[in-house]
């Protein structure tokens, strides 16, 4: 079957013909109809990310937003049939550790990254395996649009998750969001279903335009001011700085400025992870952040079971996935979009739905 293969770092990846997985006692195998194409294959396919251990081997297949039709089932599975529309969650999980059962399946002691280590092919693929599959495989509702549902694929998942689950979003709280990328512009769609205010902060004039469609209330362009988290702040009752601030980029500057934006008792919501510049190190206004009893919040990815809440308010048409998805591409564009994110031009999210 053809894949987009990768063999070394910063390398352009090409298309070559590798062979069909077949399902483990526990997998299904899936064949992809959509994938979304996303910042973190950038990060791993030019080497950044060594320090959380992620180092991609030759041979390997990313694609870690996928949605598919099941095509064939493991001896092991019993809640998934052939034919089964579904997605998974980027972090696949074992289900059974002490974290899969208080419902945080997201951050297993066990979490094998879909399409980032070897021994879990990834998406980019006519067809990819899905291990542990009665707990991660997740069944679409009827009808659903295959790139709608990629394009909820990590980041929106990843916004969501932080939003709804991490943080206390009230209706009337403002909330900024650093970084208008894929997972920034699913954060400002999120934050303002939510009842929120939002404050989009980017340096695109593209992106900032983009993030007003979706609900921005104010937006600051950190190219025409000289202080960001006073500029955010100008926006909020008595300049008093946002409820809660979301770093969606994860680079010191707007990890600073998100902390810095806050009111007191405000939060941060780091989705963001930091690049090869900062490996993973960023330094805080730590008295600041005691004084004024600010938090600092992680946030990794979703756990399955809370794709039902997407899918629910997607049904409602409160949410739309699909509106921060900005263009379909096939397979044979994958490594061109993956190489071109060095740019940080990208709006929105690219899906590849031709395979
Ligand atoms: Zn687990
Ligand atoms: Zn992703």
């Amino acid at each position: 079957m053809r894949a987009v293969v990768f063999e070394e770092v910063g390398e352009l990846m090409d298309v070559q013909e590798i062979e069909r997985p077949a399902p483990a006692p526990d997998e299904v195998v899936v064949e992809t109809e959509a994938c979304g194409i996303c910042r973190s294959d950038w990060h791993a396919w030019q080497g950044d990310w060594d320090w959380v251990g992620v180092a991609p081997t030759p041979g390997l297949v990313f694609g870690h937003e996928p949605v598919g039709t099941v095509k064939s089932v493991g001896e092991d599975v019993d809640t998934l049939e052939v034919g089964d529309r579904i997605c998974v969650p980027f972090n696949l999980s074992d289900g059974t550790c002490r974290y899969c059962k208080q419902g945080r399946a997201n951050i297993c002691e066990r979490v094998v990254p879909l399409g980032f280590v070897p021994f879990q092919q990834g998406a980019f693929a006519e067809e990819f395996p899905v291990r542990n599959a009665d707990h991660n495989a997740v069944k679409l509702p009827e009808g659903v649009d295959p790139v709608d549902v990629a394009g909820l694929g990590c980041r929106f998942a990843t916004a969501f998750h932080g939003l709804v689950h991490r943080v206390d979003v009230t209706p009337g709280d403002w909330v900024a969001v650093h970084g208008c990328g894929g997972v920034g512009l699913s954060a400002v769609h999120i934050a303002d279903a939510l009842g929120a205010n939002v404050i989009a902060v980017d340096l695109s004039t593209d992106k900032l335009e983009k993030a007003e469609e979706l609900g921005a209330d104010a937006t600051v362009d950190v190219r025409e001011v000289d202080d960001v988290p006073l500029a955010v702040k100008e926006h909020t009752p008595n300049r008093r700085g946002v409820e809660v601030s979301v770093d969606a980029l994860g680079v010191a500057e707007t990890c600073r400025n998100s902390v810095k934006s806050l009111c007191k008792g405000g939060q941060n919501l780091q989705i963001g992870l930091t690049t090869s510049e900062e490996e993973g190190e960023v330094s805080l206004p730590v008295d600041t952040i005691v004084m004024d009893e600010r938090e600092f919040i992680g946030s990794f990815g979703m756990p399955p079971h809370e794709y039902e809440e997407i899918f629910s308010m997607m049904d409602q048409g409160k949410i739309d996935p699909g509106k921060i998805v900005s263009k379909t591409v096939s397979l044979d564009e994958v490594p061109e979009v993956v190489a071109s994110m060095d740019d940080y031009e990208t709006i929105g999210i690219p899906v590849c739905d031709d395979f």
